[in-house]
């Protein structure tokens, strides 16, 4: 946690989104507050009660916040809290408690200004959210309190609320990304996957790199390391081929993430890869919440500015995710996690992440520049090599290492000539990088070549025995 965020919470006593890990910038490292994380998961009262994390992730700006304020309104208006709560908290912002269960298409939401939702005027408070276009800061935050629930089945369980925010603008970022994506995919039960508009096809490849990096970082191999996922699409505006909601969503996805057989190779196996990696995987899809939450700086969250069909998705929506029944308990590997398990793996994880032994994944373009450059390393070494071969190579007669030398200069220069030639993605600082890789490379091969033709030198062989028999005689 910040220290600004701790000299808040401690002076004030209120309970606000708390960093449990952050991603430095100048270092590209990570930092998991274990402090916070401990204080947040071994409460006693609730440390071996069964852990639910609920996650929503996704780049910057694509409102996780002001829908995580939401989750937070059913919360504190639906369930007991973990602890006692300090006074101004003590009052949940309104006290209706309302016992449904939301079964899409089947909606009585003429209740909502007396439900969980607040009231029309109310400001919606919680995860700082706000317009604009400039960045946050990457990493993922925790709800600095957990929600006690009852089960219908009469297990209580422990609900953590998670934000994960991350950017794929630039190359630095990629690592990071998938670094944090992938830790709260895999201590999440589900994880909200928030996109805009539409699922696009890098959002799946993003998605690809989170999992299998995940999967990477896992001890062992789960068959299906993940538990649900819910991709939810922001301002969908096609409710006339698939309507608002997960009905419409499920078969937008269907349909998004069938495999076909003439498709791509590449689209097939994303589409595989993740039905592979999550034991469930669903949609849901959202309306536009009209121009005053979109565009107006001065709206503060009230419910009187919101679009009546994004509010009426948005209450079947949260159900969807956080009503009793509905709630997930953590597992991995099959087995059940309290919050304390989830500490444990939560600290395990973060040190593979911070150690070496994982490879750092790289953005489509890197790798592809990356991969270029290599290959035309490879490409003009290979001109070099057989160019040599020919001239001093196994069965050639002895040259006089002048001229060896001489003509190891002009092949010197023809293959790299040869390699700044071929096209290659990346730009000019990596094609010097790599430039200086390959006449490394070359001339680590000409001084094997001019050993070789030395050993050819019958003066030399011939001086070197008489040596040695002058050596035997003495
Ligand atoms: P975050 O960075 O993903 O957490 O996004 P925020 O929750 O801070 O929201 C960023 C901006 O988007 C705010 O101005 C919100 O009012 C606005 N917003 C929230 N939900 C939506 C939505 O579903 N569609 C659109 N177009 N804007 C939204
Ligand atoms: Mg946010």
């Amino acid at each position: 946690m910040r220290r600004e965020e701790k000299q808040v919470q401690e002076e004030v006593g209120a309970v606000g989104p708390v960093h449990i890990v952050v991603a430095h910038e100048e270092d590209q490292g990570f930092s998991l507050d274990e402090e916070a994380l401990e204080r947040l998961l071994l409460r006693e009262e609730l440390c071996d009660l069964g852990v639910v994390v609920v996650s929503v992730a996704g780049a910057f700006r694509k409102g996780k916040s002001f829908l995580l304020d939401f989750l937070l309104r059913y919360m504190y208006n639906q369930v007991r809290l973990g602890f006692t709560c300090k006074p101004e908290w003590a009052l949940p912002v309104n006290q209706v408690r309302l016992g449904f269960t939301c079964k899409p298409g089947a909606l009585d939401f003429t209740c909502t200004t007396s439900s969980w939702m607040g009231g029309p005027e109310e400001p919606l408070t919680g995860f700082t959210w706000r317009g604009g276009c400039e960045r946050e800061t990457t990493g993922i935050q925790a709800w600095g309190q957990l929600f006690l629930v009852d089960k219908p089945d009469g297990t209580k369980v422990a609900v953590v609320l998670m934000d994960t925010q991350g950017a794929f603008d630039s190359q630095s970022t990629v690592r990071d990304c998938a670094t944090l994506f992938a830790l709260s995919t895999m201590v999440s039960s589900v994880q909200v996957y928030n996109l805009s508009h539409n699922v696009q096809e890098d959002d799946l490849q993003h998605l690809q790199l989170f999992t299998e990096y995940g999967r990477l970082a896992m001890e062992q191999t789960y068959e299906k390391p993940f538990q649900r996922l819910m991709f939810l699409i922001r301002d969908w505006s096609y409710p006339y081929e698939h309507p608002y909601g997960l009905e419409g969503g499920r078969s937008f996805l269907e349909k998004r993430l069938q495999v076909k057989q003439q498709q791509h190779e590449e689209l097939q196996t994303v589409r595989r890869h993740i039905h592979s990696c999550f034991s469930s995987v669903s949609c849901f899809l959202l309306p536009h919440p009209g121009l005053r939450v979109a565009t107006n700086p001065a709206f503060d969250g009230r419910l009187t500015d919101i679009d009546e069909d994004f509010k009426k998705e948005l209450f079947c929506l949260v159900p969807t995710l956080l009503a009793p029944e509905n709630l997930v308990v953590k597992e991995i590997g099959g087995v059940k996690l309290t919050c304390r398990d989830l500490l444990h793996y939560f600290k395990a994880y973060m040190k593979i992440y911070q150690g070496e032994e994982l490879p750092h994944p790289k953005s489509m373009l890197q790798a592809t520049a990356e991969a270029n450059n290599l290959a035309a390393v490879a490409g003009a070494k290979d001109l070099y090599t057989k160019s040599m071969e020919q001239l001093c190579g196994g069965d050639k007669s002895y040259m006089a290492p002048l001229e060896l030398s001489r003509r190891h200069g002009d092949l010197r220069l023809a293959a790299v000539r040869h390699f700044r030639l071929v096209k290659k993605m990346g730009g000019e600082e990596l094609c010097r990088r790599y430039q200086e890789q390959l006449e490394a490379e070359l001339d680590l091969s000409y001084a094997s070549f001019s050993k070789h033709n030395d050993g050819k030198n019958i003066f030399q062989a011939a001086r070197t025995a008489a040596t040695l028999l002058c050596l035997v005689f003495l």
